[in-house]
């Protein structure tokens, strides 16, 4: 769980010099412990404010939770409870749990990662939807409103001028599905934006505000390629199943799709599943026999 606590002005004075730290989540994301030197650490409400020479612990950013986990030396042990960069600077909220760390100190931290890799999941198969939504509803600029995911599932605003029906939503959903089968490769890596939009040009959405210099490109191959410094799975197969939750209006203009994947996707599946038997025992007929009947019911009430 993120903590949400604000960085306090002492520990921004004190970190503000530090070099910025090395993002071992970007070299591997599935990494999910490593040792590194403290660099800095300082007390302030409660907390340890730590930073180390690089790290495993994703920040909050993009869309993206922190990670939470701990990290520990010889005779101490942290509970991480939140992870913001500052500049490049990540910062381990901590809360110390034994004893004490000094800088220079050698210690070992480990990420939460069921979490991590649900985010993982969850990241990846917002690229697939959002892929799967331009073909679906036909229009090539599509632009992101907004992005958010969680543990539970994911949601993300487009700019579409009108409700997405249900009968795209289940073409949108089949298409995620069928490329998560397929097992495509998931690549990232490090550019600047000047050489992604010399190769890819307007299929990563640049916007003015997209920052120049140093950017990430995200390749679903041959089916999506966009700007993210998320981490994501190898392969589309990692997100099976993707499930559409449902779509709902946020203001004119906006639609604002719901989605999740992986194992909390067969947890909605099962609900359905459930709930569809309970109503064929309820009127004694099978499943398939469902709709004609409910149909029936309808038309003579
Ligand atoms: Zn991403």
């Amino acid at each position: 769980m993120s903590t949400d606590v604000s960085i306090p002005y002492i520990v921004m004075n004190r970190l503000s010099d530090l070099r910025k730290t090395r993002q071992l989540f970007h070299e591997d994301p599935y990494m999910r412990s490593f040792e590194s030197k403290v660099l800095e650490a300082v007390e302030a409400n409660g907390n340890v404010f730590v930073v180390l020479e690089e790290t495993c612990f994703h920040p909050q950013g993009g869309g993206q939770p922190a990670d939470t986990g701990h990290i520990e030396g010889e005779n101490s042990k942290l509970e991480v409870l939140d992870t913001q960069s500052i500049g490049g600077v990540i910062i381990h909220i901590s809360r110390m749990k034994l004893g004490e760390i000094r800088v220079d100190d050698l210690l070992r931290g480990e990420i939460s990662w069921d979490t991590r890799y649900t985010y993982m999941k969850q990241h990846t198969a917002s690229h697939i939807v959002f892929s799967a939504v331009q073909r679906i509803l036909k229009i090539d600029d599509l632009q992101y409103m907004g992005f958010e995911l969680g543990k539970e599932k994911a949601r993300m605003d487009i700019n579409y001028g009108k409700p997405i029906s249900p009968e795209e939503l289940r073409g949108i959903e089949t298409f995620s599905n069928t490329i998560c089968l397929e097992s495509r490769p998931v690549k990232s890596w490090q550019t600047t934006r000047e050489e992604a939009e010399g190769t890819y040009g307007d299929r990563l959405g640049l916007t003015d505000v997209t920052p120049a210099g140093k950017v990430r490109v995200v390749e679903v191959q041959d089916w999506d390629t966009s700007l993210c410094s998320g981490t994501h799975v190898g392969s589309t197969s990692e997100c099976t199943p993707i499930r559409i939750l449902g779509r709902f209006r946020l203001q004119k203009g906006v639609e604002r799709l719901e989605f999740t994947s992986g194992k909390a996707a067969f947890q909605y599946i099962e609900r359905d599943l459930e709930t569809l038997n309970q109503l064929g025992r309820l009127l004694s007929i099978p499943v398939e026999k469902l709709s004609e009947r409910v149909k029936r019911l309808v038309e003579d009430t």
